[in-house]
């Protein structure tokens, strides 16, 4: 008899579903978490009289009662939408160019499409054409990808056998000529970490689809609320949790899960384990090389770790409408060349792009009345951040932060004056926190050839289940997702039905 049915490894979205979903099934279940806190990205913390949301700025596939996305559904079912709060936001982002481009998207196809005609009227007509092909590709990726119709073929679906795989950026260019048109249509590439030449048109399909169609959404409260909800859950179905407590190995017998060595040397026997670390860590150093099976390897091998971020959290002195912030989301580029802008996440000269999210304008109880609070995050790469000697680090992050913040300051004049409190993260901040290789928070980069839709991730030891961004993509939906899925596969192996 085993110690515990499942143990699952992390308490990021991923593993919370996961446990949460292994616990209502009836699994005696344990999570290990290292930290103190659960929630993984989706935490936050305290500096002054501030409560910082760490990573959410729009949560997709939410939906609304009356036309529920795929994640309400997944919460839903873990019995938290009655104590979680979630509030909608009116438009996609502002995109603003200094002194050549300012446009605001609304959260409304016909009102994105307007928007966009009234900017560029000379591509207007394929402004339309194109929201009309992304609406009639991704109908036909769900029909194919999602729902699996056994029919499928290339006449059935032509669209889907067309573009799912093609680079958005032949796209764009098939469809605009605008430059900054292409950008303003794609700004959301950086949610996904590659840009358009690398991203599938699927997944630039996908993210236009799903935040017009299902709204973008923030958590009262930020994530926090939602992680604590999620772990409620899992302990009021009798779920054991403990913080400060990783996993440091993975005992294997016969090639399947057998135990969990914790860092605190105590060895818990299990027949099914679910991780939530990253795949390199997990199989480098809790399986060890030498009993991962080739196939995942040869998996890994053919991979690349994602982009982490430098982030800004700030809290002002003084309300969103005194600095000119009249939207939650705000991309502010310093030029139109997205290309550039991904080799930029590989030095730390000059930000190229960066989203600057002002929480109070959804949620005027985001923070003290009278004040705000501001997340800017700029994609990038360890890389840069792991040369850096440790006698230079404090200095280079201040000269960056600064940097960063001269970008800020020439949409938002005055800014700089009403910093109240300030905090820097750079991808040595997410490797610390998180212990992904990179600090990459949304798992391995996610080329066309990565795509799930040609790589579904392969089950290579029997017992062993992922969760989170490293097993499917990066972002709060597809980790909350993967986790409710490794859960149910998790049930299934160990012969528990979920309920
Ligand atoms: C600054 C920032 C902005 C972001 N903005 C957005 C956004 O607007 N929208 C969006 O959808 N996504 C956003 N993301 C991405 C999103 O937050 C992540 O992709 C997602 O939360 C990852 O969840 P996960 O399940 O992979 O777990 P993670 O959050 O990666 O958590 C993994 C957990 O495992 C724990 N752990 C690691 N090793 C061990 C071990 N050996 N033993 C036990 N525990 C261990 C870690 O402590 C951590 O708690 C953002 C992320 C950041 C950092």
């Amino acid at each position: 008899m085993s110690d515990f049915d499942a143990i699952v490894i992390g308490a990021g979205n991923g593993g919370l579903t996961a446990a949460a979903t292994l616990a209502k099934g009836g699994a005696k279940t344990l999570l290990l978490e290292r930290h103190n806190v659960p929630g993984g990205c989706a935490t936050s913390f305290c500096r002054g009289r501030f409560e910082f949301e760490v990573a959410l700025h729009q949560l997709s596939g939410m939906g609304d009662e009356k036309f529920p996305g795929p994640l309400r559904s997944v919460l839903h079912g873990l019995d938290v939408l009655d104590r979680v709060e979630f509030i909608p936001m009116k438009n996609l982002y502002r995109l603003v160019i200094p002194g050549r481009l300012d446009i605001m998207l609304p959260a409304d196809r016909n009102g994105t499409v307007e928007a966009l005609q009234k900017r560029f009227p000379a591509e207007s007509a394929k402004i339309r054409e194109f929201y009309d092909l992304v609406y009639a590709f991704f109908n036909q990726l769900i029909s194919v990808f999602y729902l699996r119709d056994p029919e499928a073929s290339r006449e059935k679906y032509p669209l889907y056998f067309k573009y799912a795989l093609a680079s958005s950026q032949e796209i764009l260019d098939e469809y605009f000529t605008d430059p900054l048109l292409k950008l303003t249509v794609a700004a959301y590439w950086g949610y996904m970490g590659v840009p358009p030449r690398f991203l599938t048109f699927s997944d630039l399909a996908a993210l236009i689809f799903a935040y017009i169609e299902f709204k973008p959404y923030h958590i009262r409260n930020g994530s926090q609320a939602l992680s604590n909800a999620l772990i409620e859950t899992f302990m009021n179905n009798g779920g054991e949790v403990r913080f400060n407590c990783g996993a440091a190995k993975i005992g294997l017998r016969d090639g399947a899960v057998a135990e969990v060595v914790t860092d605190r040397g105590e060895r818990l026997t299990t027949g099914c384990v679910v991780s939530n670390i990253s795949t390199p860590v997990m199989y480098n150093e809790l399986i060890g090389i030498e009993s991962t099976p080739k196939e995942k390897y040869e998996e890994m091998r053919g991979s690349t770790i994602g982009p982490s971020s430098f982030t800004l959290y700030i809290g002002m002195d003084c309300t969103p409408a005194e600095l000119g912030i009249g939207e939650t989301t705000n991309f502010i580029a310093a030029h139109e060349d997205m290309d550039r802008a991904f080799t930029q996440m590989r030095d730390i000269d000059e930000p190229a792009m960066i989203l600057v999210s002002c929480y109070n304008v959804s949620d005027p109880g985001a923070s003290p009345d009278g004040t705000c609070q501001i997340a800017v995050v700029d994609l990038q790469y360890a890389e840069p951040w792991l040369a850096v000697p440790p006698s230079l680090y404090a200095s280079e992050k201040y000269r960056y932060a600064s940097k960063v913040l001269d970008l800020v300051e020439r949409v938002f004049p005055g800014f700089r004056k009403h910093i109240e409190e300030i905090e820097v993260a750079t991808p040595l901040t997410h490797i610390r926190y998180l212990g992904h290789p990179g600090g990459a928070f949304y798992g391995f980069d996610q080329y066309a050839k990565d795509s799930r839709l040609v790589n579904p991730p392969v089950q290579s030891i029997a017992g062993l289940f992922h969760a989170g961004s490293w097993a499917a993509e990066g972002g709060f939906q597809p980790s909350l997702t993967s986790g409710s899925s490794a859960g149910r596969a998790a049930l299934k192996h160990i012969g528990k039905r979920g309920r």
